[in-house]
């Protein structure tokens, strides 16, 4: 399968499918990645175990130059002094203004390698080849980004990669949970946009955590298709761009609430997404946004329920300290429906705190 990101001049496409890291370097060449400059390969330590070797050869075979270099996995490798450390890698590897930066893995070195591309010598080319379910999220719409110790991707810079190639075999290593995790951020865009798609996640949640090939690609193109269709809309975040926050105002806080590892993402916003979709019953949505919700999410084997260790009030500080609160209100994306949202910028802080607490009680 194969979609483009319309973005003007910084248009780019993404193929989806099996084995296509074996046919690399046809991709390189068809969209102008040159063999006369270094290609720098970034990936982590996991992913490198299972999926660097074959592709670094491939393209080695087809005469590209390339160098790799792993980075511990994990988010704790989206820092400043990666950063400066990469560079000095691709310095020393000779890139120049026409070289590639290729970042193999999920989203977390898709942002590192892509604010490697974006920075190094004022921006070069970048290609993402994601490795995870929930770099479809991260690889459309060019935000790359790495995290300073006082907040999460402040330091950053959007850059449009030249293509994506996301090839389904390497989601075959995935551990479940992660593929859970990433099926949040699919369902989220079919909740968003599109109730037939949100419907087709409930009716095939199965397949997908079995890495069902066929349905991966399916899922995967739709939730690629939403979330370029919003930011082909808003490239920026002015306005429209902000309904992919569904569920995020409550998932952000949980995570930072939460212990070190105990909430992946897409477990939290899980969460988030069904608080929110309480909030739009409040505000007269129909009783199936939340029962579809829950569902969709309970089925791709997601949390739905905050478990009773957590502290309402520190949830609640989390929020407000995140942004967006003033007078006693918040800023939320509401469900109005299965597959629409509106974002409500008056939403009393009491409710949202009512919610967490019945977020406990969710069966
Ligand atoms: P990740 O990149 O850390 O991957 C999750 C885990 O899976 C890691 O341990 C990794 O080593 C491992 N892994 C990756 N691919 C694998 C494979 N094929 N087989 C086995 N193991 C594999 O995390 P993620 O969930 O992909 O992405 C999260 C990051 O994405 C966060 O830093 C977040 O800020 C960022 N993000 C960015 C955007 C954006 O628009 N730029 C959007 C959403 C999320
Ligand atoms: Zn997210």
């Amino acid at each position: 399968r194969e979609l483009t990101v319309d973005l003007g001049e910084r248009s780019y496409p993404i193929y989806i499918g099996e084995g296509l890291l074996k046919e690399a370097s046809t991709y390189f060449i068809k969209h102008g990645i040159s063999k006369k400059s270094p290609l720098l390969i970034i990936t982590d330590s996991r992913v490198a175990e299972y999926h660097l070797e074959s592709f670094e050869s491939e393209l080695a075979e087809a005469g590209f130059q390339t160098a790799s270099v792993i980075v511990p996995s994990g988010e704790s490798s989206k820092s400043l002094s990666m950063l400066e450390s990469l560079v000095t890698k691709a310095l020393e590897c000779g890139l120049d203004r026409k070289s590639a930066i290729v970042a193999l893995g999920g989203g977390v070195v898709g942002d590192l390698a892509g604010f490697v591309a974006a920075s190094y010598m004022r921006g070069i080319k970048f290609v993402q080849v994601p490795t995870t379910i929930l770099a479809h999220d991260s690889s459309v719409g060019g935000k790359v980004a790495v995290n300073h110790p006082l907040a999460k991707n402040i330091i950053g810079a959007f850059h449009q990669p030249e293509l994506v190639l996301y090839d389904l075999n390497t989601l075959q290593t995935l551990p479940p949970r992660e593929v859970s995790a990433g099926l949040s951020e699919v369902v989220k865009h079919g909740l968003i946009w599109d109730a037939e798609f949100a419907a087709w996640c409930e009716e095939n949640a199965e397949k997908l955590l079995a890495l069902d090939a066929e349905a991966l690609g399916y899922a995967l193109y739709k939730g690629c298709s939403v979330k370029a269709a919003v930011v082909s809309k808003d490239e920026r975040e002015n306005d429209l761009r902000a309904i992919l926050n569904l569920g995020h105002t409550i998932g952000h806080a949980l995570e930072a609430v939460a212990g070190y590892g105990e909430l992946l993402h897409g477990e939290a916003i899980s969460i988030g997404m069904v608080g929110s979709a309480r909030l739009g019953l409040r505000y007269g949505a129909p009783e199936d946004v939340y029962t579809v919700t829950k569902r969709v999410l309970a089925k791709s084997g997601l949390p739905v329920r905050l478990p009773d260790h957590f502290d309402v009030d520190k949830i609640m500080d989390a929020m407000m300290h995140d942004k967006k609160f003033s007078e006693g209100t918040m800023v939320f994306v509401v469900p109005t429906e299965i597959g629409k949202v509106e974002i409500k910028s008056d939403v009393p802080v009491q409710w949202v705190r009512e919610i967490v607490e019945q977020l406990k009680l969710e069966v």
